[in-house]
């Protein structure tokens, strides 16, 4: 478990509300995220999945999403131990949100999705390791 950083709550003069939305690049897919201690745990992970999204993901309880608009425009992908739920916008493509493997109480989302956020101000974020997931670890 990494250290929580000091907590993100303005990223390139942006601030994070307490309930921010973010939508996919359509605009078909517009989610209100709960983030009381703003952008929590941000990265990037290097898995087959997320190598190939390429998008900054940071954390938030099942609780802290809800889906304002476009629910029947997203699709699901689920690969491998089919754990994660990975959702993104079947018009645009864009991945918004997955629940995670490694934490099934817990929402991933896509940071470049947040409204008026632009994750290269951010900065360098931790990279995990994906590919050696503790979920596929075999006693
Ligand atoms: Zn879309």
């Amino acid at each position: 478990m990494a250290a929580s950083a000091a907590m993100i709550k303005n990223v390139g003069g942006t601030e994070i509300k307490i309930r921010h939305r973010a939508s996919c690049h359509c605009g078909a897919v517009v989610l209100e995220l709960h983030l009381p201690e703003g952008i929590v745990d941000p990265r990037r992970c290097d898995c087959s999945m997320c190598r190939r999204r390429g998008a900054v993901v940071a954390s938030v309880p099942l609780s802290g999403i809800t889906i304002v608009q476009g629910e029947a425009s997203l699709k699901l992908y689920q690969f491998n131990t089919k754990t994660a739920k990975h959702y993104f916008c079947s018009h645009c493509g864009i991945y918004t949100h997955h629940q995670r493997r490694s934490n099934p109480d817990q929402y991933g989302y896509n940071v470049g999705c947040l409204e008026g956020v632009n994750p290269f101000d951010l900065g360098s974020v931790p990279i995990k390791d994906g590919v050696n997931h503790p979920a596929d670890r075999k006693a």
